[in-house]
């Protein structure tokens, strides 16, 4: 059927696309892509070729036109990004969101997401979480950031560049307090790793070891105190030890 398709392709195994990801890549009329070069790829895996346009943030104003126009004439659009669930930190929002208000089809065709595949091994609880998509990259604004989910009281889920990892952790933990957390890394990929423990200790172990390489996702456990009248044991901890230094 016409319409615009949002479809998932792999975060590294290139096993880990459905069935229907590729019927709906060989019906497609025209695929928008982040990257012609990586989706080409993909298509190239599974025998597949279809008109490719790159849809980023940089040129999504100038492409969306273009893309609405072949909605209009009943064609068959997908919308892939270089990994993962479209829309999920990556380009798609406004185009969707134009492709629902003019009336089009929209249909998803699920498959791997980072965050979703964290959250599903990191071993923290799974009942409530936020995905926050990445912090700023400086320390006093990505400190703010976590100050904002102080009181959340689910499970935190996050992406961060190993480069700024250890930086990353610490800031969570001056403000979180040293919750547990899971580092996941290389997610589907040969060297996949979950590094699961309280923060002190994760920091602990990227200052000795350095920051690793790769991508990875940080899953951090819930403020163990709900409600705003309580007070979490991180900060009864730290009123004893003011009041013990004075
Ligand atoms: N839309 C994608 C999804 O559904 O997962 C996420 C796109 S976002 C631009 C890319 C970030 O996702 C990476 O910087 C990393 O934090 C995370 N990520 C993607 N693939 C990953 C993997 N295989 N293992 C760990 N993290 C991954």
């Amino acid at each position: 059927a016409s319409g615009l398709y949002i479809v998932a392709t792999p975060i590294g195994n290139m096993g880990d696309i459905t069935r229907r990801a590729i019927e709906t890549l060989k019906a497609a009329d025209l695929i928008a892509c982040e990257d012609t070069r990586v989706t080409s790829k993909l298509l190239l895996a599974h025998l597949i070729k279809k008109p490719l346009i790159p849809y980023h943030e940089h040129n999504g104003e100038r492409q969306r036109p273009r893309i609405l126009e072949e909605l209009a004439l009943g064609k068959v659009v997908v919308l892939v990004s270089d990994a993962g669930t479209p829309l999920i930190s990556d380009p798609g929002y406004k185009l969707v969101e134009d492709a629902q208000n003019q009336g089009y089809s929209v249909f998803g065709i699920p498959g791997p997401c980072a965050a979703i595949t964290a959250l599903s091994i990191a071993g923290l609880p799974t009942n409530k979480f936020t995905f926050l998509g990445f912090p700023p990259t400086k320390s006093g604004a990505r400190k703010n950031w976590f100050e904002a989910e102080k009181r959340n009281s689910g499970t935190l889920v996050y992406y961060e560049s190993a480069k700024r990892l250890t930086d990353s952790l610490s800031d969570a933990r001056s403000v979180l307090g040293d919750r547990q957390a899971a580092v996941c890394r290389e997610l589907t990929k040969k060297f996949e790793e979950v590094r699961r423990d309280n923060l002190s200790a994760l920091i602990d172990y990227y200052a000795t070891h350095g920051n690793p390489k790769g991508e990875i996702v940080i899953v951090m456990a819930p403020n163990d105190q709900t409600s705003d009248e309580q007070t979490s044991a991180i900060d009864i901890d730290t009123t004893l030890t003011l009041a013990l230094e004075h």
